[in-house]
Formats: structure tokens, C-alpha cells, sequence
């Protein structure tokens, strides 16, 4: 089985390799990282935090208020930390305004796949450990009753392109050792109950969808209810030199923190460096809303297990929000955006197949860069020689689950937590052998 999202094209033939962002840090816009405008863009209102007026201390510092920086920005201020966080634009209209938010245990890499890198214990700890963070999210969201059109949902992984039956019932038998929850379904079964003509799937429960940028808007309220400040800054420079951490910002202040959290999605500064994080694009459309019975049985999330991929769910206003078509030889912002009338018809086109009674019309076309690793982990951690600088950086698929898993490693750590296992979301990891 393959990583699903890690490339369209052979390495040979991708036009990057492995290493890092494309996006420069001090100048890259939020305009760059998406293009066109998702159903929650749409809607959003356009709000911004005041500017700073002077230099100031504070525990920790977060850069960036998208879905990361605010899952990290209220976990903190839960434990009582003191947190500043800044964002140069609008918190929540970066890469998250952008995602389909699909909020998924499994990875971009199959279970087999991630065995296949790491060994069976190590992979099946990573699988439980996405699994805890979505029951974690819920739990939050609940907890905190954050308005953001959050639903608890199943999760459909269907065969497509090589991968057939045959290789979904070894995946699931694998899930099963590991005790992950789910069942296999063959073609008759599928059809029955989902009415998908394909020839098996693995059906799971435990994943959810929300409204991203409402969920990231919520958290962020919710954190400066318990006492955070978010500021419309940038950050320009990072000291490490002395005993905490100097920021200096765009308009000359400096903020001294005695931890810097980096939430800057895509962008990330050129000291964070990955051998294993390549960005690629990717495409989606929302249809208008169907009828009740123009969508399928219980609006499970849908998934291909093939790298020529495809993911889809639906709303609460009974819209089907459609992607895939993922590239990773186009990564120009420009290019990306020129492609969209043609990846939407496209995308279109696989919905009809997929789901014939569907209107497939596209209401909302949309684009944006992904980030992406080898093994569809995160990069989550301590910068290498930046002391008390941390990243955040929930990539692949899974990116707000991890974004997730990234606020408690992060708030553990702070914490002067040490565990064997934060090591596997290391930004510094080698590439897994192949
Ligand atoms: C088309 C698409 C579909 C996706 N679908 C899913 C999905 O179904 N499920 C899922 O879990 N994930 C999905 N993802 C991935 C997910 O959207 C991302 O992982 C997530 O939104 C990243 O959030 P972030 O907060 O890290 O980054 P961003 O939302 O980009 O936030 C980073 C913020 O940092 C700010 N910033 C950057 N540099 C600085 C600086 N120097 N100073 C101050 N501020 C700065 C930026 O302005 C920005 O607001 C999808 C992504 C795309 C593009």
C-alpha cells in the first residue's frame, strides 16, 4: 500500500524534492497559500486583532492563529500560561480557511504502509495516538461548546485503482491486531448499505467534520476569555541567545518569551529545517445544498486509498464538499489558481461516478497548497539549535488532527514533559526507509 497523498508524480518527475517550504517566510500572503473561496471563506466575518503598541514579556509566544496556532494558544492558556499570539493577516483565512476539515484518525499512510517504515508497534502507537487526538478535539469542542457545525461521523476508505480488495482486507487485518476500530465491508456489503459500486471498503468509526475557521475563530475567543492576547503582528526575527527568546516584530517591538511556538502553517521560517516536508496543491469544489436523499447514508466521510485521490463529505446544509486531484509538480500560486475551472470539471466528473445521484454542480471552487511529509506525520518539537523554540506543524490529511496532537506534545513539553514517543513526530527525523 502507498502513503494516498505523498505524490502525483514519480520522485523522478516531481519538479521538487524532499527539504522544506517553497514559501518564503517574511513575504509569503495568505493569498498565495489558497485560491478561489471555500464555503467557509464565504461566510466568515473579516476580523482583525488590534497592533501592538509596545515591546512586552510573556510565557510563550505563538506565531500564527490558523486552526494550529489556536488549538496551541487555548491549550496553553488552559495549563495558565501566560500567551501572546500574533498573526500578520486574518487569524484562521490561511491554509485553514482552505481545508475541507475532515477530521480523521487515519493518516495519509496506511497502517501497512507506516509498519512498513517504522515497524508494527511503533505504527499502531501512532494510529492510536490520531485516534485519541480526534476523540480529544470532540471532547474540547464539547466540553467548551464551541459553535463551529461539529458531527461525529464514520469514515468510508474505498478501493480505488491498485488498491482492491485483496489490499483493503490486509489493512484492515492489521487495524484489527492493532485493535483499531473499524470493519471491512466487500463489494455486496458496501452496496447495500452505502451504495457504492466499488469493490470493498474499510468502514470506521470515530472520525468528525466541522466548520474549520469557525472552529479556529471559537478556540481562539475561548483563549482570550481566559486571558491570551492576539495581536495583527508579524514576526521577523528570533534571538536565542540569552535566557528566553527575543522576538522582533515587524513594527520594531520586541516580545521576550521563554518559549516561542511556531504555528505558521506552510510558511515556516528557514531555520526549521525537514528533509522529509514537500508542498504540493490541492483542489476542491462544494456542490450547492442536495436534497435529503441525494446524499449518501449518514454523511460518512469518504476516502480513496489510491495516490490518484479523492476525498469527499458533506455538510450540515447538505452540501457534498469534493477534492483531491492533489499535485505535487504544481506549487506556483499562480499555476495552482489558473488550473481550478479545470480541476473543479474534473473533480465533478469523479463525483458523478462516484455518486450518480448527486447535482454536481460546483457552488464553491476552491485551491491551496498542502504540505506534506513521507510518512504523512507531523513535525512537531524543539528547533534544532533555537532552544526554547517549538514547532507546530500538522501536515498531510490529518493536518487538524495533528494540529491537535501538536498543541498537547507542545503544551507537555513546555511542561518539561519527556516521552520516547514525542521522538516520532520529530521536525528533524530521518526519511523512513523505503
Ligand atoms: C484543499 C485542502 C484541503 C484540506 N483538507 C483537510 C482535511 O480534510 N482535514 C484536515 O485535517 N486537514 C486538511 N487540510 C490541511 C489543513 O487545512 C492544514 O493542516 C491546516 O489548516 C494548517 O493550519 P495552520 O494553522 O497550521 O496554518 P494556517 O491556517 O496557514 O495558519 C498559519 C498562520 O500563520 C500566519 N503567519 C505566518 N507567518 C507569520 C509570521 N512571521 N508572523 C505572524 N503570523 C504569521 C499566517 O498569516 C497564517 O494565518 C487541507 C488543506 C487544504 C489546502
Amino acid at each position: 500500500m502507498t502513503c494516498n497523498r505523498v505524490v502525483n508524480s514519480t520522485l523522478a518527475e516531481a519538479i521538487q524534492i524532499w527539504g522544506g517550504s517553497l514559501f518564503d517566510s517574511d513575504s509569503t500572503q495568505q493569498s498565495e497559500l489558497r485560491g478561489g473561496t471555500s464555503p467557509w471563506l464565504a461566510k466568515s466575518p473579516r476580523h482583525r486583532h488590534p497592533s501592538i503598541q509596545e515591546s512586552c514579556r510573556c510565557d510563550v509566544l505563538v506565531v500564527g492563529a490558523g486552526i494550529t496556532g489556536s488549538l496551541v494558544t487555548e491549550h496553553l492558556t488552559s495549563l495558565g500560561y501566560q500567551v501572546i499570539t500574533l498573526d500578520r493577516e486574518r487569524p484562521g483565512f490561511g491554509s485553514t480557511a482552505a481545508s475541507t476539515s475532515m477530521l480523521q484518525w487515519e493518516i495519509d499512510c496506511s497502517l501497512g504502509e507506516l509498519t512498513g517504515f517504522y515497524g508494527f508497534e511503533r505504527a499502531a502507537n501512532i494510529y492510536h495516538r490520531s485516534l485519541q487526538a480526534v476523540a480529544g478535539l470532540g471532547s474540547l469542542i464539547s466540553d467548551l461548546r464551541l459553535d463551529c457545525a461539529y458531527r461525529n461521523r464514520n469514515s468510508l476508505y474505498l478501493a480505488a485503482g491498485d488498491i482492491g480488495g485483496l489490499e483493503l482486507r490486509q489493512e484492515h487485518a492489521l487495524r484489527e491486531r492493532a485493535q483499531l476500530p473499524g470493519i471491512y465491508l466487500d463489494h455486496p456489503s458496501l452496496l447495500r448499505e452505502f451504495g457504492f459500486t466499488r469493490e470493498g471498503a474499510i468502514f470506521s468509526p470515530g472520525s468528525a467534520d466541522a466548520d474549520p475557521l469557525q472552529l479556529s475563530r471559537a478556540l481562539l475567543a475561548s483563549a482570550v476569555e481566559r486571558g491570551a492576547t492576539v495581536y495583527d503582528a508579524q514576526a521577523l526575527g528570533y534571538d536565542v541567545a540569552g535566557s528566553s527568546v527575543g522576538v522582533t516584530l515587524e513594527s520594531g517591538h520586541v516580545i521576550e518569551a521563554r518559549h516561542v511556538v511556531l504555528a505558521t502553517g506552510y510558511v515556516m521560517p528557514n531555520f526549521v529545517k525537514s528533509d522529509i516536508y514537500k508542498t504540493a496543491s490541492s483542489w476542491a469544489i462544494a456542490t450547492p445544498p442536495q436534497n435529503e436523499g441525494q446524499l449518501w447514508r449518514d454523511g460518512a466521510l469518504i476516502w480513496e486509498a489510491s495516490t490518484d485521490y479523492l476525498y469527499a463529505r458533506t455538510t450540515s446544509d447538505l452540501r457534498i464538499v469534493i477534492g483531491g486531484e492533489d499535485d505535487d509538480t504544481i506549487v506556483e500560486p499562480e499555476d495552482r489558481d489558473r488550473l481550478m475551472p479545470a480541476k473543479a470539471e474534473r473533480i465533478l466528473a469523479k463525483l458523478k461516478q462516484l455518486w450518480p445521484i448527486a447535482n454536481a454542480q460546483a457552488e464553491f471552487i476552491w485551491s491551496g497548497a498542502f504540505g506534506q511529509t513521507e510518512d504523512g506525520l507531523p513535525l512537531i518539537g524543539p528547533v534544532p539549535g533555537h532552544p526554547r523554540i517549538l514547532a507546530a506543524y500538522g501536515y498531510g490529511g490529518n493536518g487538524i488532527t495533528f494540529s491537535y496532537l501538536a498543541s498537547r506534545l507542545v503544551g507537555g513539553m513546555i511542561g518539561g514533559q519527556s516521552e520516547p514517543w514525542f521522538e516520532e513526530f520529530a521536525i528533524d527525523r530521518p526519511a523512513p526507509a523505503i
